[in-house]
C-alpha cells in the first residue's frame, strides 16, 4: 500500500487531534489541513466580530468574551498531552486557546496547516479518492487536489437553530441568537426572555442578568423549575407558545412585555462543501449515513469527526482519529455495509426505548461510557459563585 493522502478541514481542536495522528505516522500518511481563517483553536478563537468576516464568510467562532469552560481542566486534555496542572480547573476560552496552539507546535500539526484556505467542495471520484477544491482566500486562487481520505473537522457551533414562533413576524423588539453573543452590554436595563436552558441558555442568561438587564426570563421545558441561585431580576417560565408585538405568550398561558428574545436554541450541523454525490443526509440534525458517528458507511474514506455532543471532546477527537487511521490502513476491519447500517439501526433503537429524540442522535453524555445501560453518574456542583450549567459528569 503506498502512502494514504489524507484532507483535514478544519484546524480547530478536531483537527489538531487528526492531523497529529496522521503526522506520527509519516510511512503511512501524509496530511494537509486547510483552515479558512488565519488561526488554529476554531470556536475557541474570540472575535467581536459577527456576520461575516472580512472574506464575506459567516463568522465562526461563537465564543463569548467572559466563557470559562463549563468541564473541569482534567477532563478537556488530550490523552496524551493534558492540560498543565495548575490551582484552577474550570479555565478562561483564552487559556483554551493558548493549550491548542502549545499542542499544534508540540505535534508540529502548525507547518502542515494551509491558513485562509476554505474548502468549497468535496467530491468522491469515480476511481475511488476524493477531488478538494479549496480558495486561497487572500489571493482568490482556487485550487483542485486529490486525496484518498478526507476528514472533516468543520466545527459544529456555528450555524445557529432558529426555531419558527408564531408571532415572530409582529414582534418589535431585538432578537439574538447566542452565536452572535459576545458582551452584555445591548442586554443594560432591556427585559430579555433567554429561549432554552442547556449550557448556553443557562451561563448567558446569569450573565445578561448580572450584567444590568432589567429583568431576564429563563424559557425552557426542563420537567421541574432549574434549582440554582439565581439574582433577584430572574425568574423561570415554561416554553414561549408565540410572540407578540411588544412581549411573549408562555404555553401555560401566562404573557410577559419582552424587547430582548435571546436565543440560545443551539446549532446545526451543516456541510456546505459536500457535494451531492457525498449521499451525506442531515435529518432533524441526525447526520447520516455514519458508522459510529464517524465514518461514512457507503464512502469508508470520508470521516466526520467530532459530531457527538455533551462529551469529552478533546479524548474523543483523539480516539475517534486513531480509529479512522487504523480503517485507513487495514489494521482495524471495518464490519460489512449491511453490518454497519444494522449496528447504528440498533443504537438508535436504543435511543428511542430511552425516549430520546431524533435530534439527540449524536447526543453522548452517559453513553460515552462503556455500558450505557450501567453508566453510572455523578452530578457535581459546578464552579464556586457560578451555575452548574447543567453538565451531567459520569466516571470515566
Ligand atoms: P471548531 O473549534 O469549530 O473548529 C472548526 C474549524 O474548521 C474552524 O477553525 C473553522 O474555521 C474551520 N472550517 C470550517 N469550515 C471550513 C471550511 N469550509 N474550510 C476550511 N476551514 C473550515 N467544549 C468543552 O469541552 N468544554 C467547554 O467548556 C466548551 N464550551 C463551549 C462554549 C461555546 C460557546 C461553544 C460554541 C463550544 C464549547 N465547547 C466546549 C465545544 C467546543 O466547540 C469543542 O470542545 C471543540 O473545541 C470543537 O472543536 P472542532 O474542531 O470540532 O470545531
Amino acid at each position: 500500500m503506498g502512502v494514504i493522502r489524507v484532507a483535514v478541514i478544519g484546524a480547530g481542536a478536531a483537527g489538531l487531534s487528526s492531523a497529529r495522528h496522521l503526522i506520527a505516522d509519516p510511512a503511512r500518511f501524509t496530511c494537509t489541513v486547510f483552515e479558512q481563517t488565519g488561526a488554529v483553536g476554531g470556536t475557541w478563537v474570540y472575535t467581536d466580530q459577527v456576520g461575516t468576516d472580512e472574506f464575506g464568510l459567516p463568522v465562526h467562532s461563537s465564543m463569548y468574551k467572559s466563557l470559562r469552560t463549563n468541564l473541569p481542566k482534567e477532563v478537556m486534555g488530550f490523552p496524551d498531552y493534558p492540560i498543565p496542572e495548575q490551582e484552577r480547573s474550570y479555565l478562561p476560552a483564552k487559556d483554551i486557546l493558548q493549550f491548542l496552539n502549545d499542542y499544534a507546535d508540540h505535534f508540529h500539526v502548525r507547518e502542515r496547516v494551509r491558513f485562509y484556505h476554505h474548502v468549497k467542495s468535496v467530491t468522491p471520484k469515480a476511481d475511488g479518492g476524493w477531488t478538494v477544491v479549496t480558495v486561497d482566500l487572500k489571493s482568490k486562487q482556487l485550487q483542485t487536489e486529490e486525496f484518498d481520505a478526507v476528514m472533516v473537522c468543520n466545527g459544529h457551533y456555528s450555524k445557529p437553530f432558529l426555531p419558527t414562533l408564531p408571532g415572530a413576524d409582529v414582534f418589535q423588539g431585538q432578537t439574538l441568537h447566542s452565536h452572535d453573543y459576545r458582551t452584555p452590554d445591548a442586554f443594560k436595563g432591556r427585559n430579555v426572555v433567554v429561549i432554552g436552558a442547556g449550557p448556553s441558555g443557562m451561563d448567558l442568561c446569569l450573565e445578561v442578568a448580572r450584567g444590568g438587564a432589567a429583568s431576564v426570563i429563563l424559557s425552557h421545558h426542563w420537567p421541574e423549575p432549574i434549582k440554582t441561585r439565581f439574582p433577584d431580576n430572574v425568574r423561570q417560565a415554561p416554553d414561549v407558545a408565540r410572540m407578540t408585538e411588544r412581549g411573549v405568550d408562555f404555553v401555560d398561558g401566562t404573557s410577559a412585555p419582552c424587547d430582548l428574545v435571546f436565543y440560545c436554541t443551539g446549532y446545526l450541523y451543516t456541510f456546505p462543501f459536500l457535494s451531492d454525490e457525498c449521499r451525506v443526509r442531515v435529518v432533524d440534525n441526525h447526520v447520516q449515513p455514519l458508522y459510529k458517528h464517524l465514518v461514512h458507511i457507503d464512502y469508508p474514506t470520508l470521516a466526520l469527526v467530532g459530531l457527538p455532543f455533551y462529551v469529552c471532546a478533546n479524548s474523543l477527537f483523539d480516539l475517534q482519529a486513531r480509529f479512522f487511521l487504523r480503517t485507513l490502513t487495514g489494521q482495524v476491519a471495518l464490519p460489512s455495509r449491511q453490518e454497519m447500517l444494522a449496528d447504528t439501526e440498533r443504537e438508535m433503537d436504543l435511543r428511542r426505548a430511552k425516549g430520546m429524540k431524533r435530534r439527540q442522535a449524536h447526543m453522548m453524555g452517559p453513553m460515552q461510557v462503556r455500558s450505557f445501560s450501567s453508566a453510572k453518574f455523578i452530578r457535581f456542583t459546578g464552579r464556586p459563585g457560578r451555575v452548574n450549567r447543567g453538565v451531567l459528569h459520569y466516571k470515566l
